[in-house]
Order: C-alpha cells, then sequence, then structure tokens
C-alpha cells in the first residue's frame, strides 16, 4: 500500500483541481449504516423494505410511517465526521479540493467544513413546507410529534431526493461540471451500481481516477489506483 500512497500523496499534492465523489461508505465509518447492504437497515424492525418507506408515493399516502421511520433512521443529527470528512475539508482549505459530489444526505461534510458540495441526493438538513415553502432545520423535523406541520398548516417535506424522484437539475450539472474539469478524481465508498449517480463517472477525462472501495466496483477496469481499505485510513495518510 504504500507505494500507492505515495503516488496518491504525490497527485493531490501537485494539483489544485481534485474533485471527490463519495457515497454511503465514507459515512459508515461514521456510524451511519448503508440501507443498502446486507447488514445495513435492512431486516430490521420495519414492516416494509426501506427502499417502499423512502419513496415519494409512500411518503404521501403513508406519511406518518414515513416520519416514523425517517425520525428514527434518517436523522442522525448527533452523528460526528470522521477522518475522511475532515481530511477532505483540509484539502479543500488548503486549496487542493475543488468540489465534492456525495450521494449521501447525511450533512457530515458539512459538518467538517468542506463548503463546495453538491449533494445528488439532497439533505436532511433542509426541509420545507410544501404549502408556503417556508424552510425548517432539522431538528423541528425529529422534534415535532408526528408529522411535522409548518405554522400555515402544510405538510413539511425533506429536501431528500426519494424513490421515484428526479436528481435536482442544477445539483446534477454542478457535479458533472467539477466531474468532467476534474484534474484528480477520487471515488470513495460507493459500489457505483446506483444510476443515475454512477454515471457521472463517464464525464470524468483525466487519467488520475482513484478508487478506495472495500469491494470490487464496476469500474475498476478503468481506476488508475485502487485501494480497498477504509477511506478514513487512506485519506488520513496523504
Ligand atoms: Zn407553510
Amino acid at each position: 500500500m504504500n507505494s500507492k500512497i505515495e503516488t496518491l500523496k504525490t497527485w493531490i499534492a501537485e494539483s489544485d483541481n481534485v474533485v471527490f465523489f463519495g457515497g454511503a461508505g465514507v459515512s459508515t465509518e461514521s456510524g451511519i449504516p448503508d440501507f443498502r447492504s446486507v447488514d445495513g437497515l435492512y431486516h430490521q424492525k420495519f414492516d416494509y423494505p426501506p427502499e417502499t418507506i423512502l419513496s415519494h408515493t409512500f411518503f404521501y399516502q403513508n406519511t406518518e410511517y414515513f416520519y416514523r421511520f425517517y425520525k428514527e433512521k434518517m436523522l442522525p443529527l448527533d452523528v460526528q465526521p470522521n477522518a475522511a470528512h475532515r481530511k477532505l475539508a483540509e484539502l479543500e482549505r488548503a486549496g487542493r479540493l475543488k468540489a465534492i459530489v456525495t450521494q449521501n444526505i447525511d450533512g457530515l461534510h458539512q459538518k467538517a467544513g468542506s463548503r463546495t458540495i453538491w449533494e445528488l441526493h439532497g439533505s436532511v438538513y433542509r426541509n420545507h413546507c410544501l404549502s408556503c415553502g417556508k424552510s425548517y432545520p432539522p431538528e423541528y423535523i425529529r422534534d415535532a410529534p408526528g408529522v411535522p406541520r409548518c405554522s400555515c398548516g402544510g405538510l413539511i417535506k425533506p429536501d431528500v431526493v426519494l424513490y421515484e424522484e428526479g436528481l435536482d437539475e442544477a445539483t446534477v450539472e454542478g457535479a458533472v461540471t467539477a466531474i468532467a474539469r476534474a484534474e484528480v478524481l477520487i471515488v470513495g465508498g460507493t459500489s457505483l451500481t446506483v444510476y443515475p449517480a454512477a454515471g457521472l463517472l463517464r464525464y470524468y477525462g483525466g487519467n488520475k481516477l482513484v478508487l478506495i472501495n472495500r469491494d470490487e466496483t464496476p469500474y475498476d477496469g478503468y481506476a488508475n489506483l485502487i485501494f480497498r481499505e477504509p477511506i478514513g485510513q487512506v485519506l488520513s495518510q496523504v
């Protein structure tokens, strides 16, 4: 691993255009379960799989049930950033990292101090009233008894992209631009099987593609550097 780390270190040190693209694996080291993995949220005490509960249809038809699940599983407000989040924020401050593209909705990159973040699936930190548009902090959602309602009486919805919903166009555009212009692209904690997020990788035209993932991905053949160790462990060495 040492010569690979040295290579990665050099690439980052010589670039002012590193982009990080991350998935659920970035946050599992902070204790947030990956609900797509077998030991994740599945097989727990809810009557439906997370993919059903976290869908657009379910949100409107079973709002109370949705929020029961959401508050318990999706609002990890006391969770702290880990070594990977902290290192990425540090690299941005040092002028090496240009942007983070993430599939996570937990807001941990912001908490760590990162600024340019394209959140493909939204964030639990933003919520708004469907009737008047008023914004609410996540604590309001957490503390509301049952379904969170606006002062106007409207239903509050988290700015999180649910199943059946499309990604925000401006966010995708920002992510595509960052990836297309990146000199070094570091991809971590994602199996790269979930579309359309995984398709974003195709926009990268450079020759410094770094994959950090425990398991094999469909993009391993395109990578210039592959690490199987935990992301925090790899990044804290660069
Ligand atoms: Zn309202």
